[in-house]
Parts: C-alpha cells; structure tokens; sequence
C-alpha cells in the first residue's frame, strides 16, 4: 500500500470448523462431501419440538482452542439465538453466543521479517453453529438449498483491530491456522469452507487515536484473496477519505475473479439480530478440572518448537520456521535429525528433497515413502564418507519404491564413492588437462573456478570421486603443475 497520509486500522473474523464427528446440537455427521440434505434431522432443521443437546467433544476443542490462544476461558458461557431470516438457516435463527463467549483476551505472537515479536490480541472466542449451503451453479437457473452443513459446529475467533497492512492480515492467518492444526482442532481446509475469515478496515490520518469508519469483506476463500482485497478496500478508502468524501459503514462481497468487492448490505448493528439466550439450552458450564485437563494434554505449540528448534538443533531461523509450519513436517524432521545426529544435514534433507516430493504430490509429508531411520541412515553414509551428495540423491530416489537400507541399495548397485588415489588421480589428470586456460586462470587467483573443476570430475566419475580426496588432489595438481 502505498503512503498516502493514512494508515490502516484491520481486524479479522474467523469461522473455524471445529473437526468432530457430529454436529453441535445433535446426532448428525458433520463431515464433508456427503450427498446433499443427508446428514439432517429435526434438531437442525427447526422442527417443532425437537431440543438441541451439546456436544461434549466440540465444546472441548473449543476450549482448547481458547487455550492455544492464551484466552481466559469462562466456566459458565451462555448459548443465544441471533434471529435473521435467510433461506439456508432453516430454524430462522442461528444458536450463537452473545454477551457471554466462551472464551475472552487472548492473543497470538506475530513474529516479522526482522524476528521481532508483537501480539495480536484476540477479543473472544464463542461457539456457534453453521448455517445451510445455497449451490448457484448446480440447476439451471435455480438455486439449491443443502442443509448437511447446518448445525456443524464452529469457533468463531475475533481479533482486536491490531492489524496495520494486509500482508500482517494475512501472516496471522497463516500462523492460527498452523496453532489450530497444531492442535488438531480444525483441518482448517478453506476449500471445504473449514475456514472462512471475514475481515474488516477502517483507515485514519497516520498517528491519529480516533478509529476512522470500517467496512467489513465477505467471502474471502484464500489467505492471498484476504490479502488483495484489503489492499484494494484501503485504496478505495484513501481515494475516497483524500477528496474529501466519507466512508459508509457496510458489508461488502469481494469478488476474486473481478479483483474488486462489491455491497452485500449496509452494516447491520448486533441489536438488529436481537439476541437473546436460547431457552432449549442451559448455560454451558464447565468445571475447572475439565479446563485445566485440557491445559494439560496441550501439545507443544509452534512457536514454542519453533524457539526449541533453533535452540536445541542450532538450526537457522528460516529453517525453524519452515520446518514448524506444519506438525508432521516437524515431527518428521525431529525424528531425523535425532537418528543421524546431524540436525543441519536433516534440515537441508527435509527442507529440499522431503519437502519437493510432498508439494509435487499434494501429500503430507507423513505419507513420504522413505522412513525418517532410513533417511537418518542415508545421512551418514554421506557424513562417512561414502556417499557424495549427488550419490546420495540417486540413492533417495531409489529407497522410495523399496524397503530395502541405503547401505545394501549401494552395495547392489554399485553407487558408492569412490576413494581408491589412484582413480582419482586419473580424473583429476583427465578433466585439468582438458582444460590448461580455466587451470592458468586458476593459478592466476580465480579461486572459484575450483567448483567448475570439481563439477566436471563429478560428471566424469558419474557422481562417484570421494568429494574431500577429490578437492584436496585437484588443488595440489592444479598448483604444482607449471
Ligand atoms: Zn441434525
């Protein structure tokens, strides 16, 4: 964004399917993909007299949600109806909370480009159930209504308006998805509509206090399309604010094909859904026992294996961070790293070889065909000596259609390196000699041509000359001739 005399104010709304096997308030799947109006019964579709009963697993994902977030969490938070009428939410209200969120003042660590750390505060955590899907594009001309996803139960998290760019918007998507997968509370699949993040912005004249008037986007279906549409909202808004004309607070609908948002409707305030607690559900309460327990059985966070990485393994921060967002690429990287010894040769491993196959696959890294022993094995069969990292690479390939070791798949196929002086010598000579200029250019204190001589003895002995006897005969040859 460019300078224009403002600055952004930004806050983020985000829906968070919580991943259990049942809706909130009864006892219909809630998983994804099943034939449409399947997963239904009265409890979710307002039938009269049917009476809504939480479910114990969602509520404790929630909380431990809240916990991940470093959020207070309420022993007794209490279930409301927020009425509107719209043709996917059958019982024309959906059962929130409102006054009383399960969860308040938390707040997630931001760490940027210069590793300095800031909190993001989170105002509230509440419990809620989804709403029915409309399908525009399944019938000509009509539109279709699916109600499997009503009733599915979700967190809603809030954000204070913490946020100065679009690009910080989009950092701390990217982290509370890793924390909440971390968690194994949500497959956060924006795909299958898992997360959904409304976002809103306002901007006022750089250094003022007062807040300037904020808009709220809608249907922001990536983390790159929360990004674009806050940059083009506070553009519009900076056009607008700079010629002196004022901004009207609504909901807009950003449209990624057009690249531009559009009004849904002016911003309706909370007292148009008129709230009130629901009547089926009791308060929920929860006993201090059941939250520490929860507190407990926490996994490591991110952040928190993310320091201990670099700390422990003595790894780069960039490595740390790479290796961090995302649990199964970290456990596997630990699990190497601790087998072979050598956490910086493992991090290069994971970070290139483990990490290409798992994105040209689509797949999680915990599908990768080679087991991280095996990969520990491999590691040192190059730190003895006995494999060159090209040789190595070869080797990976193959460990990935057999069980067999690296060292017995070295041995069949004759891969090793080779570190007989006399082999050696006889490359070193044949691929100096081929080339007297690059070698007097050598003599002459071009020391980097060294690697344009390793490289073609590489090529000349397919991979095979023994890197360390190869650079230290190279050199001597290329200084004692003439
Ligand atoms: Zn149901």
């Amino acid at each position: 964004m460019s300078d224009n005399g403002f600055e952004a104010v930004i806050g983020l709304e985000i829906h968070v399917q919580l991943g259990t096997a049942t809706k909130l308030f009864c006892g219909d799947r809630s998983q994804f993909g099943s034939a449409p109006n399947t997963n239904v019964c009265p409890v979710c579709l307002g039938l009269p007299g049917a009476l809504p009963v939480t479910n114990a697993a969602a509520v404790e994902l929630a909380v431990k949600a809240a916990l991940g977030l470093h959020c207070t969490v309420h022993l007794t938070s209490v279930f409301a109806r927020k009425q509107y009428f719209y043709p996917d939410l059958p019982k024309g209200y959906q059962i929130s909370q409102y006054d009383r969120p399960l969860a308040t003042d938390g707040w997630l660590e931001l760490v940027d480009a210069a590793a300095s750390r800031r909190r993001i505060r989170v105002r509230r955590i509440h419990i809620e159930e989804d709403a029915g899907k409309l399908i525009h594009d399944r019938l000509p001309r009509r539109t279709a209504i699916d109600l499997n996803r009503a009733g599915v139960p979700l967190v809603e998290i809030v954000t204070e308006p913490d946020l100065a760019n679009p690009a910080e918007a989009r950092a701390v998507l990217v982290r509370l998805k890793r924390l909440l997968q971390y968690l194994q509370v949500s497959d956060c699949d924006m795909e299958k509509g898992s997360l959904r993040v409304d976002a809103n912005i306002s901007l006022r004249p750089r250094g003022a206090r007062t807040l300037g008037t904020k808009t709220e986007i809608k249907n922001l279906n990536s983390f790159s399309n929360v990004e674009r549409a806050l940059t083009s909202e506070a553009e519009r808004q900076a056009d607008l604010l700079a010629r002196g004309g004022a901004v009207t607070q609504e909901t807009l609908l950003w449209d990624a094909r057009a690249g531009s948002a559009r009004v849904m409707r002016s911003k309706e305030e909370s007292h148009d859904y008129r709230y009130f607690p629901d009547p089926d559900l009791p308060p929920l309460v929860l006993t201090a026992q059941m939250v520490d327990r929860v507190r407990r059985d926490l996994p490591e966070l991110p952040e928190a294996r993310e320091r201990r990485f670099r700390t422990e393994y003595e790894i780069p921060g960039y490595d740390a961070d790479v290796l961090t967002a995302d649990r199964d690429v970290a456990d596997y990287f630990e699990a190497v790293a601790r087998d072979c010894g050598d956490p910086k040769a493992a991090s290069n491993w994971v970070m290139t070889e483990v990490l290409a196959w798992a994105n040209e696959q689509g797949a999680p890294v915990s599908a990768f065909p080679v087991p991280p022993p095996r990969l520990a094995q491999l590691i040192e069969l190059i730190a003895d000596g006995t494999l060159s990292n090209r040789l190595a690479r070869q080797v990976l390939t193959r460990m990935m259609t057999t069980a067999e070791p690296p060292r017995a798949i070295v041995e069949a196929a004759g891969l090793a390196s080779v570190g007989d002086p006399d082999q050696l010598e006889a490359w070193v000579a044949e691929v100096v000699d081929a080339h007297p200029e690059e070698a007097a250019r050598f003599r002459e204190g071009e020391a980097k041509l060294l690697s344009f001589f390793m490289g073609r003895i590489m090529k000349a002995s397919s991979g095979k000359a023994e890197p360390r006897q190869t650079a230290e005969l190279l050199r001597s040859r290329l200084l004692a001739d003439h």
